[in-house]
């Protein structure tokens, strides 16, 4: 019998857990399967460039898979079932109800738009290829009539997107409306910058008010003003899906799994929680922010931490820092803002154009992590039947 370990979902975090954790397993002792949703990554931090109009890489998550011994299933999560240790999947339309050991929950997070009345209906938000397909459509017919954009969310998201529309539909008037200055927790050199580039693509910031309500052709602020457009992009924070919460993992009030340092649910042994769904408290106190980098860091964790324990070694716990925030405005503009170890921004920036290289090298670093997740030595150990057992035991507990 092979020790059955399932992943849920090929984004940042469980595509290089999957493929790690297979690395340091035997496959006639250990099967690893990665659950998810779409047959290509999903590149997020890309997909403001994709609504503008601009190309990206799209990669099947089976090409990333290759040559490893990871199975691939292409189908939604509709249901976990922790007592007997199940996940309902619907690939191809029908239901199919696969059992598990162990199980990595890497759903990820998605933009809110329950939080705003009106905004599920009248905005639109960057949650995938396809809506970032339809969102580039309407903005070069609105482009041609120099149409009013409003970009709602003064976070890295919102900052991003209004720049890169600014930039790529000079004749579209940008506004970016947020109840905060945006990027107010930055440097002020940062800040600097920031209100620098915006000037410079014709961005309208509009803060001291939050969105009460999105209607079909303006937004009601709570200051009682009102902003009209033509089209609404909603960056207004991102949330996490109720499954975790449904399925009965213990949760935060924002929906992500309480884990502990090795990533594991404090709720249910040998279920570990990874990228944007997973409430990891970093070294500075607070929780990880949500971002690629949580993803890339915590997937690897949980590989070795389920590998270990598998094979009756003593895992390691997760250590981590961030050290930049890199932010693109654009594809002439970028920003770098480096952090203290306790988050605090530096005074020190990275601007312009090697601001966007840097960028552009972060997101491709991540792809390399995707083709080579490591580690670079490999021992495949055995099972122990005594700690796989056990850790299987513990699930049941
Ligand atoms: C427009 C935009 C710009 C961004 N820019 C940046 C940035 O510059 N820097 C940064 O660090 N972060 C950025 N982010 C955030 C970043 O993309 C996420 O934090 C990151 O992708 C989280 O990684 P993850 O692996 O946890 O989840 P995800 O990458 O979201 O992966 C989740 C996976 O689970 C799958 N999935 C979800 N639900 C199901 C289901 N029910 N069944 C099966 N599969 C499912 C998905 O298809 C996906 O494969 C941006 C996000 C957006 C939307």
């Amino acid at each position: 019998m092979t020790h059955k370990v399932l992943v849920l979902g090929a984004g940042y975090a469980g595509l290089v857990a999957a493929k790690r954790l297979a690395r340091q397993v035997r496959g006639d002792e250990v099967s690893v399967t990665l659950v998810t949703a779409f047959p290509d990554f999903v590149e997020r931090p890309r997909l403001h460039q994709l609504a503008t109009g601009q190309a990206i890489e799209r990669v099947p998550v089976a090409r990333y898979l290759r040559k490893t011994s990871v199975g691939l299933v292409v189908g939604s999560v509709v249901g976990i079932d922790l007592g007997k240790r199940t996940v309902t999947t619907v690939p191809d339309g029908e239901s199919r109800v696969m059992p598990y050991d162990t199980l990595v929950y890497a759903l990820g997070s998605n933009i809110d738009v329950a939080g705003v009345p009106g905004v599920a209906t009248h905005a639109w938000s960057l949650v995938g290829t396809d809506v970032a397909a339809q969102v580039c459509a309407r903005l070069r017919v609105l482009a041609r009539r120099k149409g009013r954009v409003a970009v709602c969310g003064g976070g890295l998201t919102g900052i991003e997107i209004a720049a890169e529309v600014a930039e790529c539909f000079p004749a579209l008037q940008v506004t970016l409306v947020s109840g905060a200055r945006p990027g107010a927790w930055l440097s002020p050199k940062a800040q600097a910058y920031l209100t620098r580039t915006f000037g410079a693509l014709g961005v309208t910031v509009r803060t001291g008010a939050r969105v009460q309500e999105v209607h079909a052709d303006e937004l009601a602020l709570d200051d009682g003003d009102r902003v009209p457009f033509d089209l609404c992009l909603w960056a207004g924070g991102f949330r996490v899906p109720a499954l975790a919460r449904v399925s009965g993992l213990a949760v935060t009030s924002q929906d992500r799994a309480r884990v502990d340092g090795t990533l594991e649910s404090v709720s249910h042994p040998g279920v570990y929680v990874i990228g944007d769904a997973a409430a990891v408290t970093g070294a500075w106190g607070s929780e990880l922010a949500m971002g690629c980098r949580s993803g890339g860091f915590t997937g690897p964790t949980a590989a070795d931490v389920i590998a270990a324990r598998l094979t009756g070694r003593e895992p390691r716990r997760f250590r981590y820092r961030y050290v930049h925030e890199c932010i693109s405005l654009g594809r002439r503009h970028g920003l770098i803002q480096f952090l203290n170890a306790d988050q605090s921004p530096k005074p020190v920036v990275l601007t312009g154009r090697k601001a966007i290289a840097y960028k552009n090298a972060t997101l491709n670093g991540a792809k390399t992590l995707f083709r080579h997740p490591g580690p670079a030595l490999v021992r495949r150990r055995h099972l122990t039947s005594e700690t796989g057992m056990a850790h299987t035991g513990r699930a049941q507990a």
